[in-house]
């Protein structure tokens, strides 16, 4: 076994701790990656305090995973030792049901390993995430990263990155349409640059006022308010697409009404509440309402590539481990700009 270090919570109410773990020892087809960064998900901060009732302590959390090949099984054949590599939101599936088959691992039919706050393929071994100095994974469920880029600025692509990238392709936005981005924390402000980036004329709705100048710089190309709900009024029938990153619950109506005829609006944030939606709200211009959970990963790979080619990263405050709880606070209160991501570094240097 590998011994590994990390940063673990031990239940709901609990503060991190530093935590020692074992990690398996590579199989033929696992590469062993030694951390440098890993970003902060608020799906991290949701999981680590249980608010989606479906916590298992000891918590690792961490699916925002970027470093270096440090070892690689007998049969590996996509990374060699020193190349960088990533790893997202799962680490393992069946590889043989449909969706799998299809490159739709995230919704594996028998059963999805997660990154962190799961189990590997037995359904009984805890898994444990990136806020850790080491990860053994599968090479066919770790990503490549291109060297040229700032590899702390990736790591949220991981997350970030694929879980906006696979909306808007999937609902082909393209250039001449607009594009509505609710919430801009870390997957709204990489929803702003990959929307920019496909030509839409891209509107960020936010709740902080004090955003609007680096919505700007972001890309984007109207900010707009939305505790004023007035504010609103002018741009009702008006957007082709609009992504809802929002981490809390709030009303979705103010937001489909916005859209015009068979345009779309799709939630990735996850708030711990329902929601209430009034069937006038989608019957009105044959509006749909969708979700979309992460990406497969043929299509993080494309995303991955597609970010370097087009030179995207994530804005990034890097923090040592050690301050994990105030970036939790400040994400919570929206005052993060826009992705916290440790150094791992900072883990190697306690004693
Ligand atoms: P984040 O960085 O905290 O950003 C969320 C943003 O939502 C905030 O910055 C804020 O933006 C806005 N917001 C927060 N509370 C609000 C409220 N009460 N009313 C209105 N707006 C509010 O979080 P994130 O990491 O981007 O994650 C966002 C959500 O997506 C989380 O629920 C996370 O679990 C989920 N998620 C889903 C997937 C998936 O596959 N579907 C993947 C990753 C994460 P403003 O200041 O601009 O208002
Ligand atoms: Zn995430």
């Amino acid at each position: 076994m590998i011994q590994a270090k990390g940063y673990a919570v031990d239940g709901p109410e609990s503060k991190f701790e530093p935590f020692s773990f074992e990690r398996r020892d590579l199989g033929a087809s696992d590469i062993l990656i030694e951390i440098h960064y890993c970003g902060v998900c608020h799906s991290d901060i949701h999981q680590a305090r249980n608010e989606w009732q479906n916590s298992i302590y000891p918590m690792v959390p961490g699916h925002e995973i970027v470093g270096r090949v440090a070892k690689v099984g007998s049969e590996v054949s996509k990374f060699k030792e020193g190349d960088i590599g990533g790893v997202g939101c799962f680490v393992d599936s069946c590889r043989t049901c449909e969706n799998c088959n299809d490159g739709f691992e995230q919704f594996c039919q028998k059963h999805l390993a997660l990154t962190y706050n799961g189990t590997e393929m037995d359904e009984t071994t805890p898994t444990f995430g990136g806020y850790s100095s080491q990860i053994v994974v599968d090479e066919n469920y770790a990503l490549k990263i291109s060297e040229k880029q700032n590899l702390a600025a990736v790591a949220p692509l991981l997350c970030a990155g694929i879980t906006t990238y696979s909306p808007l392709k999937r609902f082909n936005v393209r250039a001449g349409q607009r594009v509505g981005i609710v919430g801009l924390g870390g997957l709204g402000h990489m929803g702003v640059k990959l929307a920019v980036s496909m030509g839409a004329d891209v509107t960020v709705f936010s709740t902080s006022p004090s955003k609007e100048p680096d919505a700007r710089n972001l890309g984007a190309h109207n900010f707009v308010v939305t505790k004023d709900p007035q504010n609103l009024e002018p741009l009702v029938g008006k957007f082709d697409f609009i992504l809802d990153t929002v981490s809390a619950a709030h009303d979705l109506n103010m937001y489909l009404n916005l859209l015009r005829t068979n345009g779309a609006m799709v939630i990735v944030g996850v708030p711990d509440k329902p929601a209430e939606v009034y069937a006038f709200s989608v019957i009105g211009n044959n509006r749909m309402l969708a979700g979309s959970m992460i990406g497969g990963i043929p299509e993080t790979q494309e995303m991955l590539d597609y970010c370097a080619k087009h030179n995207i990263t994530s804005d990034v405050e890097t923090i040592p481990i050690q301050k994990i709880e105030e970036a939790y606070e400040r994400t919570v209160k929206a005052d993060v700009r826009y992705r916290f991501v440790i150094d791992m570094q900072s883990l190697s240097e306690e004693v």
